[in-house]
């Protein structure tokens, strides 16, 4: 008998136990290895399928013997165990350009330093209700592998951060969106901008003539990059001005030109607001047009999508005071979205661990619009720095004091805005975590 081929997959979490399950079933010898520990549920999953794993440790014996290993997007590339592969000349690829080789299935991915969520979630709602057969993977809800091992999709939409990226070399996305481009994750690119940007435009790499890509047309980055490279898929850009694009805005309506028909959806049809929305849902209807959904189900799809917890979530008022809940913006470009479409005044609560954030251009916005600052983190003098001469900055070290703070602070008719530009990680589990503490503070009021 033929020996089988052998696998190995770093890290148990939902990626690499997708994965795991998925060459199982395609009759890979699977190896799964955890430098950390791995949640009960993950174990059960691999102790059902009789698929033999480590945790705590990297037996670097056993992952030497492989031809190929699969890499959870957490594991930095500069890691010791990562490097040594690669020495041995192993090929170490992500868990979406392994799961990309057992589906026929079409995929609209998604990827940008911000909206990746919001337009994932918004594009997989558009197709659902038009009745395609769609599943949504990448950093959202379960791993692709997973859905490919255990459903037969006609389309994947999936979200891909520059990680997923990294570690995908043949996959080929039949529509790739590119939202923009600002500095995030910095630390894993060697602070070089150049390298983050490379890995964000993998999105195209494989596309051809059939193939459609999706960009912001207002991004300079973008454009930049664009202008440099020899790109073969169509071209479909999007801008909030210019009319020279695939869809933009006029008149208070998105407009779309695709294969020469123009169509409109007035913004006021719109459940989602903000001017980053305004973006995200121009790229969510060119792809959803390219593969044919009719305009009735993209008009009534924007106007019944809600949004996504833990991103300029609008709670509910006390005594006037409206709360919003954007635990979901880490980095300052987020921040900046969320102070523009800000109509009252704002306490807001900023602070946790600083990615190396400039924070330069939020000075406007909160010149016009702050009226007081929370300072929440371990460390609050890079914002104190920033922000003190133009706006009172008050510390805090935990969400209820912080949310207590800017009640006080608020009068009626003003806006409490949980926007912290920063990891979570000093005082939260994550931005759920701390998405989560807020609701509850803001609760007890
Ligand atoms: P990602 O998955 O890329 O992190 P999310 O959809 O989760 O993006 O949104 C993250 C944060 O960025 C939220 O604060 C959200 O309000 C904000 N945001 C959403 N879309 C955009 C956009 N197109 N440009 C800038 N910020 C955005």
């Amino acid at each position: 008998m033929k020996e089988k081929k052998k696998i190995a997959i770093l890290g148990a979490g939902e990626s690499g136990v997708g994965a795991a399950v998925l060459a199982q079933a395609k009759g890979y010898n699977v190896f799964v290895s955890d430098f950390g520990e791995i949640k009960e549920n993950y174990k059960q999953i691999l102790d059902n399928q009789r698929i033999s794993y480590e945790e705590g440790t990297h037996s670097m014996d056993k992952l030497l013997a492989v031809a190929e290993v699969v890499k959870s997007p957490g594991i930095a590339d500069h890691l010791p165990v990562i490097l040594e592969l690669k020495k041995h000349g192993i090929s170490v690829i992500s868990e979406i350009e392994f799961a990309g080789r057992f589906t026929q299935a079409k995929t609209i991915c998604i990827t940008g330093s911000n909206g990746k969520t919001t337009t994932t979630k918004l594009i997989y709602h558009i197709l659902k209700s038009a009745g395609y057969k769609v599943g949504m993977a990448g950093n959202v809800g379960r791993s692709f592998a997973m859905q490919v091992a255990e459903n037969q999709y006609d389309y994947y939409v999936i979200e891909l951060s520059s990680f997923q990226l990294d570690g995908m070399f043949h996959f080929k996305a039949d529509t790739a969106i590119l939202l923009n481009i600002t500095p995030d994750h910095l630390d894993r690119y060697n602070n070089d901008f150049q390298q983050y940007i490379n890995s964000k435009f993998r999105i195209i790499q494989n596309q051809d003539e059939n193939d459609v890509f999706i960009y912001c047309a207002d991004d300079e980055v973008v454009m930049r990059e664009i202008a440099k490279r020899d790109i073969k898929a169509q071209k479909m850009g999007f801008s909030i001005q210019d009319t020279k694009n695939s869809a933009w805005v006029e008149e208070n309506e998105l407009t779309f030109k695709i294969d020469n028909q123009v169509f409109t959806i007035s913004l006021n049809h719109l459940k989602l607001k903000g001017m980053h929305n305004q973006y995200n849902s121009l790229a969510a209807v060119i792809a959803t047009r390219r593969h044919e959904v009719r305009k009735k189900i993209i008009r009534e799809s924007l106007a019944k999508f809600k949004g996504v917890e833990h991103r300029l979530e609008e709670l509910f008022k006390v005594r006037g005071i409206n709360f919003i809940n954007d635990s979901k913006a880490t980095n300052v470009n987020s921040v900046w979205y969320a102070l523009e479409s800000m109509h009252t005044q704002v306490v807001w609560i900023v602070g946790g661990v600083d990615k190396g954030n400039d924070y330069d251009i939020l000075k406007r916005g909160v010149y016009e619009k702050v009226k007081a600052i929370i300072a929440l983190g371990t460390d609050n003098e890079k914002i104190h720095k920033a922000f003190g001469k133009i706006t009172p900055v008050h510390d805090s070290n935990s969400m209820q004091d912080a949310v207590n703070q800017a009640y006080r602070l608020a009068a009626s008719g003003d806006t409490v805005l949980l926007s912290p530009a920063c990891a979570s990680f000093d005082l939260f589990e994550n931005f759920e975590d701390r998405g989560r503490k807020f609701k509850l503070a803001v609760a007890s009021l």
